[in-house]
């Protein structure tokens, strides 16, 4: 699995692309036209800019996260770029967060006034001093949160991360991925770019494929009911790629005879602005999702598996949209766990025959402390289950995070640094890797096409699917 070692300046010197976002000026845009998302505009004193930002957006957390780190190293230990390049200093976690560090020294703290040489404290000269930051923050991290795990300060480098490139996007300096997710975003409240029109055409091709499974013409994914139990909320790749996730849900919640709906708007669990760092976008897709659950009343919010909306939806999102929170919402792992306990679904774990085994999504594990749930569920729906290590919180990210499927301009320098994944995933020996995370199945994917392992990508809720046994008619309450 050795890999040819890409050169590290020529990722860092990108140049940054801006055909999308003239296009969108050209075709005048609501969100670019309105200012929601900002285009670059080289005639602005943009450092002058990015200083004044940064002033707003110095928290407690944030200021602790600057001033905490002694630059032991021990956190070059976790970061699986670092890792695979150990030669190259620019791939270590202090060195990505220093980019923002030194500029924080420079002008907020009085270390950086009085000794500014002893703290390396600096200022960005122009723009190109900008782009260079935005493929450091953008292209060498994907915010997994590994190296926070292994610092003894506290420092939580993926915050500094996440919060320059929110600066950044004030600016419009952003890859192109992340300009025309963000877009799509704000254009059609979902971060794909899903129109109404087809995610209401999925929805009921996937209510039409379960009746046909379960043979009762009368199962029905209910849409926008009021006063259920829960409203269930997916990610817009399941419409857009994996639609029979959908139905394996509607099937599920079927045989468990839940009360549940979904609503024709806010039914985006995902948040591109957890990726980008613009809390004005994620707050704008987290309202939207709290608005439909209190406008049909629901009693509690599910969200499909996905890592990143789970973070988003169930933490962030409240913050970002400075929304009262008042609901209480779990991942489907939960749910379908509470279904096997309660016995109003059975399942058969023979149909699994296959060796599985289990990838611990970033911001569902180490973010999101759901380590046990995932496990407790495929060793009951799969007859041969696998730890893969290391695991739970310390296992490696799937490479997919923090948005970088979004950013294809890095894929090179995530794929050399994938080869710690596709190492662990070799040594379990597993057919199949599962995940409870739609991002993670592309970033698995990725790592897998690229070192040619056997191995198939599935998730949680398909295994529980293939598992369950449909009770004939006669036998449904
Ligand atoms: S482990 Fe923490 S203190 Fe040590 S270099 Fe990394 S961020 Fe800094
Ligand atoms: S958040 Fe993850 S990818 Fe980013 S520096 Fe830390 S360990 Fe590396």
């Amino acid at each position: 699995m050795n890999e040819k070692s890409i050169n590290i300046s020529d990722v860092i010197n990108l140049p940054l692309d801006t055909k999308e976002q003239k296009k969108a000026v050209d075709s005048k845009t609501p969100c670019v036209v309105d200012g929601r998302l900002k285009v670059y505009n080289p005639d602005e004193d943009n450092v002058k800019r990015l200083l004044e930002l940064l002033k707003n957006k110095l928290s407690r957390q944030v200021v602790g996260s600057m001033v905490g780190c002694v630059h032991c190293g021990m956190c070059s230990d976790a970061c699986h770029y670092a890792l695979v390049r150990p030669y190259d200093p620019t791939m270590t976690p202090a060195y990505k967060a220093d980019q923002i560090r030194h500029i924080f020294k420079r002008h907020f703290d009085w270390t950086g006034r009085l000794v500014p040489w002893w703290v390396h404290a600096g200022t960005p000269k122009d723009d190109e001093d900008l782009k260079r930051l935005k493929n450091i923050v953008f292209g060498t991290c994907t915010g997994c949160r590994r190296c926070t795990l292994n610092c003894p300060m506290g420092v939580d480098t993926a915050i500094l991360v996440r919060l320059t490139r929110g600066l950044l996007t004030e600016l419009g300096i952003v890859p192109e991925g992340v300009f025309v997710v963000s877009k799509d975003s704000w254009e059609t409240g979902n971060q794909m770019g899903v129109t109404q029109e087809d995610y209401l055409e999925t929805i009921q091709w996937m209510e039409e494929e379960t009746q046909a499974e379960l043979d009762d013409p009368h199962f029905k994914i209910p849409m926008d009911k009021e006063d259920c139990d829960f409203m269930y909320t997916i990610n817009p790749r399941e419409v857009k790629y994996d639609p029979r996730s959908i139905g394996n849900a509607g099937k599920i919640f079927y045989c468990a005879g839940e009360s549940w709906t979904m609503p024709s708007w806010g039914w985006d669990q995902t948040n591109f602005g957890l990726f980008s760092g613009d809390d004005k976008l994620g707050g704008y897709i987290a309202k939207n999702l709290y608005e439909a659950a209190k406008r049909l009343r629901a009693k509690r919010i599910v969200i499909s598996e996905c890592g990143h909306g789970y973070r988003s939806t169930r933490w962030e999102g409240y913050n970002w949209a400075k929304y009262k929170q008042d609901l209480p919402s779990e991942s489907v792992v939960v749910t379908l766990i509470r279904y096997i306990n309660q016995g109003r679904i059975k399942v058969d774990p023979s149909r699994n025959p296959l060796p599985v085994t289990y990838h611990d999504s970033c911001n569902i594990a180490r973010s999101g402390d759901l380590t046990e749930e995932p496990r407790w569920i495929l060793k009951r729906v799969c007859a041969d289950f696998r730890e893969m290590y290391p695991n739970r919180s310390d296992n490696f990210c799937c490479t997919g995070g923090g948005g970088a499927l979004s950013m294809v301009e890095y894929k090179p320098l995530r794929m050399e640094v994938a080869r710690i994944k596709a190492e662990q995933l070799t040594a379990t020996g597993a057919k199949i890797v599962c995940t409870s995370c739609h991002n993670c199945v592309d970033g698995l994917t990725d790592v897998i096409k690229h070192y040619k392992l056997d191995i198939k990508v599935a998730q949680i809720l398909d295994l529980v699917a293939d598992a369950l046994i449909i009770p004939k008619k006669n036998e449904k309450k």
